[in-house]
């Protein structure tokens, strides 16, 4: 599927979830049984070859990271919302796009020196994946990539990625 077909596939929605933001709704696109095997495979075509572990955001990180992961031969470690973990974590707060959040990793996900790929479906702002490249570092992970569904480029989080020395960083669709 051309890229501009899987783009018609993500809706855009006015004032969401506040005024004056349009949120980018990716449901249409995980409906579509071409659509998603389309993305998931030019996501993998994205990503690095040489991968332990796959890292998804809670929640949309997870629908892209997990497939990722098997088809790069991959593990698959969550991060996610607080209070969601189990176990023992590290967790980070961050400003986001609306609010603020904190996301959490368990300390034992993956061994020091695991090469780590963070996935998730659209950059924004970038604070989630600067927050999610943080905990990853603090469990000594090696940050190999950042692979993204969609990148909305008039927020700028890919210099912010940059200026937090994040590289390198992939987006199947960009949205100016
Ligand atoms: P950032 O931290 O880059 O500002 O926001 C990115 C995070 O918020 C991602 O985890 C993403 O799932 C979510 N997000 C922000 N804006 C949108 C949007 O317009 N559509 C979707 N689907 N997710 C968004």
């Amino acid at each position: 599927m051309h890229s501009h077909e899987l783009a018609a596939l993500i809706r855009q929605v006015p004032d969401y979830p506040q005024p004056g933001v349009v949120f980018r709704d990716i449901t249409p696109l995980l409906a579509s049984p071409a659509g998603f095997a389309s993305a998931v495979d030019a996501l993998v075509e994205l990503s690095p070859r040489e991968v332990d572990v796959v890292v998804g955001i809670e929640a949309r990180g997870f629908l892209f990271g997990a497939p990722v992961a098997l088809a790069l031969g991959a593990g698959f470690v969550p991060i996610r919302k607080p209070a969601k973990l189990p176990r023992e974590v590290v967790s980070v707060t961050y400003e986001l796009e609306y609010g603020t959040e904190t996301l959490a990793l368990h300390t034992d996900a993956f061994a020091s020196g695991a090469r780590v790929l963070i996935v998730d479906d659209v950059l924004a702002t970038g604070g989630t994946v600067v927050a999610a490249a943080e905990l990853v570092a603090r469990l000594g992970g090696e940050l190999v990539g950042v692979t993204l569904l969609s990148e909305l480029a008039y927020l700028g989080g890919r210099g912010r990625l940059v200026d937090a020395g994040i590289s390198p960083v992939t987006s199947l669709l960009t949205f100016d």
